[in-house]
This record gives structure tokens, sequence and C-alpha cells, in this order.
């Protein structure tokens, strides 16, 4: 289904275009046409203008030979009329007129034939004696009925008066020889007009009988569209300019019209309009097989692309929706798909579930990051098999954090599937190894598939934060209660994050003394809140929301120079100093880059780097030994006492402790609080001895009372920290109680 709408957008797309190429091109073919075409008019204007030349030098040619002649009877003589033929007759022979003529002022002719006739109401007499140069219209020599046309001039006397009118009698016919000017292949003709219409005379190429007609007018009795083109050339006339027309006849004419300056006549030349298309139909064949091509070409190059375009959104879709490294969904696709999936199975319940992988960083760490990678794929593949393909989603989000949309009918299925999954992952095999999975699980059960999918996959979130508080292998499922309980987190967060910024935390010192002088003779830096509310709040309240949250080492970091400040008051103002043990968290063990950092701050304060140690505590080792150990040996060149804290607690082996090259041991408050007891005796004395045999000082943490400050100092520990000689001190506090120690 969806690809027949793809399908059918794609033809949409290919016809509008192809419309919208079609109109473009046909309107293009009708600018280029209707541009030849007016080449075409230039051409036929050209031969008009030509013919036109032509004309009126033919018919000034004539007059200047009667002209010629007028002169031979000008003058003061008179004319002797009578005999008056011996001198025309020849002339009129020689120079191929048909006759000539010589009248009198009153209009009696006598012709070179020596006939008599009046011509007293003649045009060309009545234009000739007032002094004209005229060339009538065809007229009809009623003595053979030819058509001829009648050229005449004035004769003058002396005075300049017209005395007689010379003429010569012309055939028509050699007048039409005058517009017999081939054109267009042949297919051109001319033919004159007078202003009122009337066809004075026509070409001799006119082989269309209907052309020849004695007035414009008739071409309306032939072609009723033809009136547009006939009142056009009258107004032309009229308004003496020259122009293109086009009429009917038997088949369709382009023409222009031209005026010859000769009385009121016009020369029109005309040409079939078919000629002239004939003319530009191979230029047009041409342009429309480019355009065909163009068109094919485009609608093609069109089709192509959007196919690429499919096709590229499609490779787009799933680099944006597909999780490249297990080949799962991403959240964007579920965020994406989440009301449509929901809506898919509306007989069904549906549920969110959150999988982390706990302590997932562990697993890279023991066993490096291409086996974690490798167990992270493994896991998604045992993810994609628990659910049902057709319509749940298995998702990355990322990291170790997957979730599944599942299907259920009841909450108890639902669980066996979790578990199913749970189970089918516990253990995976990789590099023959068999390494354990434990999940932490959130799952939210979706009631309102109207919520934003960010909603409920921060709920389901939720729960899985929660279950990994809790013992492995169970479910926990979201409620209002957890929702409260990570609002309050997430306060709490925000104001760690923003305590960081505004650098609100400081060290507090605890005194660490001599057992047998009870010297002071160092101290811990414990980290202490000032909040703004005027509150101090002890470690409790933000290590271990910082260390999950990843920001614990800025908080080491802020110590660590509140301590290089004090340091280098004290020694500014010659105060007593001692050696201040620093807490590093874990996450500062992982970057040994953190150490240059480290000594940035501490020769920003000139501090000599005797007066620091730092405290690592021992669970820290089974992480990763060996980075530890490059690390230890980096504080080491630095100049940096180390001190294994929290010994007792962290299960680390007898072997690490030894290949790790810690200097002072702390034995760790639990222990110090089972002294007294047989057990507790017996291992905080055989743990002294161990570390006095590993050549490491022996710091005993927590000691609250005399006789667990008398069993140390018994068996051997030198430095004792403890409320039993001083609580951990504000720094004013804490020099105050230096200084009067050493009497100051
Ligand atoms: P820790 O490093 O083992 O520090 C010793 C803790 O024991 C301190 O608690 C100290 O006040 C407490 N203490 C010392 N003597 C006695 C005693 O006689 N009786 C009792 N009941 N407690 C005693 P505090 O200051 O609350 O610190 C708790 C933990 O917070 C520290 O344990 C350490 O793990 C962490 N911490 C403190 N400051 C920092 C810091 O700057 N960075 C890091 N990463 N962790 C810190
Ligand atoms: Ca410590
Ligand atoms: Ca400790």
């Amino acid at each position: 289904m969806k690809r027949l709408s793809v399908w059918i957008k794609r033809l949409i797309i290919t016809v509008l275009f192809s419309l919208f190429l079609f109109v473009l091109l046909a309107c293009t073919d009708t600018y280029i046409t209707s541009r030849l075409e007016n080449q075409l008019f230039d051409t036929l204007k050209d031969i008009s203008a030509q013919n036109a030349l032509l004309i009126q030098s033919k018919i000034a040619d004539r007059f200047d030979l009667l002209t010629g002649i007028a002169k031979t009877f000008s003058g003061d003589k008179a004319i002797n009329y009578v005999d008056a033929y011996t001198q025309t007759n020849p002339l009129s022979n020689m120079l191929n007129f048909r006759e000539l003529g010589l009248a009198t002022p009153n209009g009696i002719a006598y012709m070179s034939s020596n006939t008599v006739f009046n011509i007293k109401h003649r045009t060309y007499f009545q234009k000739s004696i007032q002094g004209e140069n005229y060339v009538s219209e065809p007229l009809i020599d009623m003595r053979d009925q030819t058509d001829i046309n009648v050229y005449s001039v004035p004769i003058y006397d002396s005075s300049n008066n017209v005395k007689a009118v010379l003429f010569a009698m012309h055939d028509a016919a050699d007048f039409q020889d005058c517009l017999r000017v081939p054109c267009f292949e042949g297919k051109g003709y001319t033919y004159i007009i007078n202003s009122y219409g009337d066809i004075i005379t026509d070409s001799p190429l006119v082989s269309v009988s209907a052309d020849a007609m004695t007035n414009i007018s008739d071409f309306i009795f032939l072609a009723p569209q033809n009136e547009i083109a006939v009142s056009t050339m009258l107004d032309n006339m009229k308004n003496n300019v020259a122009g293109p027309i086009q009429y009917t006849l038997e088949s369709d004419r382009h023409a222009y019209m031209t005026s010859l300056n000769i009385n009121d006549w016009w020369l029109v030349t005309a040409v079939p309009s078919s000629v002239l298309k004939q003319r530009i139909a191979s230029l047009t064949t041409v342009i429309h097989a480019i355009g065909v091509i163009f068109f094919i070409v485009s609608v093609i190059i069109m089709f192509y692309m959007l196919l690429r375009h499919q096709r590229n959104q499609k490779y787009l879709q799933h680099i944006a929706y597909v999780d490249s490294f297990t080949g799962l969904h991403n959240k964007p696709y579920l965020t994406e798909h989440f009301k449509s999936l929901c809506s898919k199975h509306t007989s069904k319940q549906t549920a969110l579930v959150v999988y982390n992988i706990r302590k997932f960083k562990s697993v890279n760490e023991i066993y490096g990051t291409q086996v974690g990678n490798k167990i992270l794929q493994k896991f998604a593949e045992i993810v994609q098999k628990n659910i049902d393909t057709t319509c749940e989603v298995a998702i990355r989000d990322h990291a170790d954090e997957f979730a599944v949309l599942y299907y259920y009918n009841t909450v108890d299925r639902l669980q066996q599937r979790i578990q199913r999954l749970i189970e089918s992952s516990k253990y995976i095999e990789c590099n023959n190894n068999q390494i354990q999975l434990n999940l932490a699980v959130g799952v939210y059960t979706i009631h309102n598939t109207n919520d934003s999918f960010e909603k409920i996959y921060h709920c389901a979130n939720i729960a899985a934060k929660k279950n990994k508080q809790i013992t492995a292998g169970q479910v926990t499922y979201y409620s209002e209660e957890l929702s409260e309980i990570e609002a309050q987190r997430k306060l709490s967060e925000d104001a760690i994050r923003t305590g960081i910024q505004n650098k609100e935390f400081k060290a507090w010192l605890q005194p660490k003394y001599n057992c047998i002088t009870k010297e002071i003779i160092g101290c811990e830096a414990l980290a202490r809140w000032y909040k703004p509310d005027g509150s101090v709040l002890t470690p409790f309240h933000f290590v271990p929301l910082s260390e999950e949250l990843g920001i614990i080492s800025e908080i080491d970091e802020l110590i660590f120079e509140d301590v290089c400040r004090n340091l280098s008051q004290w020694l500014k103002q010659g105060l007593p100093c001692v050696p201040v043990s620093v807490n590093l968290s874990r996450a500062y063990l992982g970057n040994p880059n953190y150490l240059d950092h480290l000594q940035e701050i501490i020769q920003r304060y000139d501090i000599p780097n005797k007066y620091i140690h730092l405290e690592i505590t021992e669970s820290a080792i089974i992480d990763n030994e060996h980075l530890l150990n490059q690390m230890i040996e980096k504080m080491h060149k630095l100049g940096f006492k180390v001190l294994l804290d929290d010994f007792g607690v962290g299960y680390s082996s007898l072997t690490s402790i030894n290949s790790l090259n810690f200097d002072v041991l702390k034995i760790d408050k639990s222990f110090v609080d089972s002294i007294g007891t047989q057990t507790g005796d017996c291992i905080v004395q055989y743990t002294i001895a161990l570390g006095q045999n590993l050549g490491m000082e022996i710091v005993a943490e927590g000691v609250e009372t005399q006789a667990q400050y008398e069993f140390l100092k018994q068996h051997g520990c030198q430095i004792i920290q403890g409320y039993y000689f001083s609580k951990p001190l504000s720094r004013e506090d804490f020099i105050q109680l230096l200084c009067s120690s050493k009497d100051l």
C-alpha cells in the first residue's frame, strides 16, 4: 500500500513536471516561431520596398522619355498638330510606345497613327494640362479592346505655360512587366491598388484567379474574416502607413503594403502563408525535435532524480533510525513511530521496558572495550529474539541502555517474557569467557498512549534506575512514588551542579596524630558543602549521587584547590604546616591526564609536593589494577605519598596490594570498631603486621575510644585519626589547633 502511494506520488510529480515543461516548450516554440515570422515579414517588407523602387524608376524613365520629346514641341513656336504624326510616328515605333499623341489645350488629340479624337474629359489630359506628369490607371483601348496605360506630360511655351499635352499609350501588359519581380521562389507576387482599394494592376504572376479581383473589398466576399485585413489596408492608405497584413483568399496570405508615391497608388507584395511557413518549417522541425528530445530527457532525468531522492531518503532514514552498532532501531525511531505502533494492537496492552546492564563499565574496564562491544551486540541479538518483530520494537538508546515496546495480554505474561530475557542474557560467551550480565529492568505499563514518548521513556528509566539499587534479577515497575524520589534526586543533582559552578565545596581537615608522641603529623581533607542557606553538608549528602552522575572528580578538584589555597596562605603567613591527604575518587583514576591537572594547581599555588598525600580507596583496585599501578607510579614521580584508604572492606587480594606500591595503609573504621572482640583484635593485629611487612606506614581511622587507641599503639600502628583525638575541623579551627599544639 505504502509502495503504491510512493509510485502514485512519483507519477503525479512527473506528470506535473512534464506539464510544466510542455507549457514552457510550447511558449518557447511560439516565441521562436513569431520571431521567425517577423523576420519573414521583414523580408516581405524589403522585397516590397525594392519592387516599389523598381516601378518608380521605370515610370520615371518613361516620363523622362516623354519629357524629352515634349521639349521638342515646347517654346513659342506653334505646333503643327495635323502633321505631328510624321514626327511622332517614328518616335513611337522607335521607343516602343503603342502610340504617341499630341493634344491641344482643348483636348483634341493628334495621334502618331494619324488619327484624331477628343480626350478633353480624360483624367490624364486634365492632370497634364494642369502641369502634372501623370500615368493613368489601366484603360481600354477602344480600338482593339486591349488594356493600356497612358503616360502624359505637359508641353510648355517659353513663359512656362502649358500649351499642349504629350501622351503615350503603353500596353498594360508592359506595365505589368514591372510587377513581374519574382520573389519567394516565384510564389510571391505584387499588385497595385489605389486609395479606394481598386486593384489597378495585378502581377502576371498571380496564378490564383481569386486574386484577380477589381477591388480589395472583393476579398470579403471570398472570406468574411478578411474584413479586418481590408479595413486595415484602407486605414493604412488613409493614414499613409506601410505595414504587414494577413488575409485569406484560396489560402492564407502574408502581405506587405508600401506607398508607391505615384498618384494614390500602393504596392502590395503578397505571398501564400504556406510558402513562409515552409521556409520556417525546417527550422521549426529542428526546434521541435530539440524540444521533444529535451522534453523526454528532462522527464527521464526528473524521474531518475525522484528515484534517487527517494532512495537517498530511505538511506537517510536508515541512518537516522538505526543504531549502526547493534542493528536495532534507535530512540529517535521509537519517538517518531510510537503513536502509530501503539495503535496497531488496540486489543492488547502496551509496556515500555528499559534494560540496563549493571556495572557494564566494569565489564569494559576488566575485559576491554572490544569485548564490551561484542557483549552489547550479543545482548541486542538476544533482545531481538525475545520480541515479536512484526509489531514490537527493540531499541538501543546509548551505551548499555536498551528499551523494548511490548504488547501483552496480562501482566503475568509480560513478567514471564522479561524474566526469560533476564535469564537468557545471564551468561554471555565472548572470546572464551563466560561473562555474567546482570540487568537493571524498569517497566512502564502504558495506560494512556496519548502521553508523549519522552515522558513514558523517562518513567521506564526511573524504574530502571531504582531497580539498580535492589538485587539483580528482579523487575521494578514504575510508580508515582518512584517519580517523586526521582524528582527529588533531580533537584539534588541540579543543586550539586550549581554548587560546583559556584565553588560551594570546601575542605574540612581532620588531624592525624603520631601514636606515640600524640603530635599532629598530618591531616585528611574531607569535603563539606557550604550551601547558600548557611547549612554545611557532609559527603553523605552529595558524594554517592555525584559519583553516580560522574561529577565527583569535579568536587575532588575543588577540594584539592581549596587545600592548596589554605596551605599556600599558611606557608606565606609562616604558620606551621603538615601534609594534607586528599581523597581521589575512582573516576579520577581512570585518566592519567588528571594528575597533570593537579600538578598544575600545585604549581599555581607554589606548594611543595611533600605537603600533599593522595588517598585511593581500596575498592578502586579491583576496577583496573594495571591502570592504577601506572597512576601510582606517576604520583610517586611527582613526589606525592599514596595512601590505600578503607583497607579491609574492598576485598582486594594480597597479591594486588603487594604489587601496588602504596606508601601508607589506612585501616578502615569497621576494623577499628571491631577491636575488643577476639576476631577483631586478631584481624587488626594481622593487618598492622602485614602493612609493616610490606614496608608501609599504618594509619588507623575512626578511632573513638582510648581502648582502641591503646590497642593500636601496643601493636605498632604509627598514626591515629579519629574522634578520640579530633573530629574534622574547619580550616580556621584546624590551624588554631595546630598552632596551639605547637605552642605558637
Ligand atoms: P573516608 O575517606 O573514609 O573519610 C573518613 C570518614 O570517616 C570521614 O567522614 C570522617 O569524618 C569520618 N571519621 C573519621 N574519624 C571518625 C570517627 O572517629 N568516628 C566516626 N564516626 N567517623 C569518623 P566524612 O567526612 O563524612 O566523609 C565520608 C566519606 O566521603 C569519606 O570517607 C570519603 O570516602 C568521602 N569523601 C570525603 N571527602 C571527599 C572528597 O573530597 N573526595 C572524595 N572523592 N570523597 C570524599
Ligand atoms: Ca579517606
Ligand atoms: Ca577511609
